[in-house]
Parts: structure tokens; sequence; C-alpha cells
């Protein structure tokens, strides 16, 4: 088995247009961690793993959508290490289980399902009593998998580029990884988030706060581009889904729509435009997620994006 605490290869893009450009643009393959595990929710759940383990509480509960690829890796990872798992699942519950939710059940997370509105306030403490009277004590790992403990997981990827660079580049969703990034450098480099949501404001202070909280100090070398999320949340256009697949076909390395997809979108789009000056180095993060391939299959055809 692949082993997850060894650090993910650092992979050099060539091509024609990278070299005329004079960029040098490497990949970290954090999809490459481990098989279920992959890339940032492995980064974001190891040391709350710790945590629950040092205050020998043997189940992890967590919150996601059908898709959710943190609730796919909450559920390996429990399997793996041995916790009781339970799966806080957003709306209702269908007949037919999303890949991702079966999944999570074969790995023998339970699942619950509770009602948009509900779920809403999930995080509201008399909400997180209620559950803990109804399922007794467990560790909660917030939606996403985003806490402090996330922070300071994500930050080890810094200590493991051997290479001097620029730039690096992470796809963002709570923004956990990016303030784990952020946190690894101290101070250097410039790191830059691609959103993958839609106008979300309250992003860039949510990732000061956490960068500021495990650091003590306020890191102001990030920006958050939120030009490419195609109009939301798991929203895909055809350039995109044709964008991956060119990608697959030139570079071996698969992408998903919701994420990496859009980061890399966005980067050869900014090469393309100059954004970044001749002799830039740039890592960009390969942050997983493609377990939610099998999901997007209901969508679109096999072979428009594998
Ligand atoms: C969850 C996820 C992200 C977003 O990470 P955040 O730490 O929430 O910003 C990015 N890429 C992939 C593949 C993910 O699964």
């Amino acid at each position: 088995m692949v082993n997850p605490f060894k650090p993910s290869p650092l992979q050099k893009l060539e091509d024609e247009f990278l070299r005329e450009k004079g960029i040098e643009l490497y990949v970290k393959r954090d999809d490459l961690i481990h098989p279920e595990i992959q890339g940032n929710k492995w980064r974001k759940l190891k040391y709350n793993l710790f945590e629950a383990r040092l205050n020998s509480i043997h189940t992890l509960l967590t919150f996601g959508g059908p898709y959710s690829n943190h609730i796919y890796a909450t559920a390996a990872a429990g399997r793996l290490f041995h916790f009781k798992t339970i799966g806080i699942i957003r709306g209702e519950e269908h007949e037919v289980l999303t890949p991702t939710l079966q999944f999570a059940e074969s790995q023998g997370m339970e699942l619950y399902y509770m009602d948009r509105e509900s779920y809403r306030e999930k995080d509201d403490p008399t909400n997180i009593e209620s559950l803990r009277t109804q399922i007794g004590n467990f560790y909660l790992v917030p939606e996403g998998g985003t806490n402090a403990l996330a922070v300071e997981g994500a930050s080890e990827i810094i200590e493991e580029i051997d290479i001097p660079f620029d730039f690096i580049c992470t796809a963002c969703g709570t923004g956990g990884t990016l303030a784990g990034l952020v946190s690894g450098l101290k101070g250097k480099n410039q790191v830059i988030g691609f959103s993958a949501l839609k106008g979300a404001d309250t992003l860039t202070p949510k990732v000061s706060e956490l960068v500021n909280y495990v650091t003590g100090f306020g890191y102001t070398n990030f920006n958050i581009n939120f030009d490419y999320h195609f109009g939301g949340y798991a929203k895909v256009n055809p350039e995109l889904i044709v964008f991956i697949k060119d990608f697959k076909l030139k570079y071996k390395i698969q992408l998903e729509p919701v994420y990496t997809g859009k980061m890399f979108y966005g980067l050869f789009d900014m090469i393309k435009k100059d954004r970044f000056p001749g002799g830039s180095k740039i890592v960009a993060l390969h942050t997983g997620g493609l377990q939610g391939l099998s999901g997007y299959m209901n969508y679109f055809s096999e072979a428009e994006i594998a």
C-alpha cells in the first residue's frame, strides 16, 4: 500500500508553450498520496486524527454533501486508522446512493441525512450537543475538514518542496489549504488561490484569520483569484471539460472539474496573458479529489471527462 506519510512527488511540466513563456511549472502531486485519502483532505485530517487518538476518542463525526471528497477521505481514513466514522449528509436520503456515499458506507461510515435548512445551522453548539445526546461522544471534524490542525497539516506541503520557487497555487473551497501554504511559507514567495466558489468575499479574511491563529503572524503574501469559478461551485462549461481532457492527453495528469480543473485552467490562462514575469518558477498543488469523477459521470459521459 502507498504510505500516506511519504512526501508526494514534484513533477515538472514541459512543453513548447511554457518554454516560450519562460515559465517553469511544477505540479506537487498530492493526488498520489493515497488512492483513497487523497490530496489536501489527508493533509487536513492528519493532525485531527492524532488529536482524537490523543484524547481517546474513537468516533469521528463530520459533515458533507453527497459528492464530498472530505466525506470520502474521512470514511477511508477511519477504516485505515480504526476509527468509527459518522457522516451527516446534506439533503434527503436518496434510494440510490452516489458513488461517494456508496464508498463511504463500504468503509463502515454510518450515514445520517439532514435537511438543507437544519444543515445550514449544523455548527450551532446546541445542534452539536443534541447530536452528542443522540450518538454519544465523538471527535468533530468540520465540514470540508478545515480547522487550525488542518492548516498545520497543509503547511507541511511547503517543507516537502525541495526546489526554489516564486509562486505556489492551489484551488480553494474553505481556504484551509491556502492558509496552510501561507503558514508554511512564513512570509516568503507568493501564494495564489483559485476559488471554486463564486464571490466568497468572506474567504480572504477567513484565510488571514486562520494564518494568524496558527502562526501568530499576519502574513499578506497571498491573494485569491475569483475569475475562474465558471459560474460557481461544481458549475462547468464545455471549454473546461475540453481543457481537462487536453491536460490529461498532454501531461498524463487527471484533473476534475470542481477544483483542480478550474485552478489549472486559470493558471494557464494567466500564463497566456503574461501575468507572471518571464523566468518565474511556479508550483501548482494537485489537491486530488479524483474520487468525485465517478459521481460526475452521472452528468457527463465518461468519454467527455476521463
Ligand atoms: C476540498 C478540496 C479543495 C478545497 O480545499 P480547501 O482547503 O477547502 O480550500 C481543493 N481541491 C480539492 C480536490 C478538494 O477536494
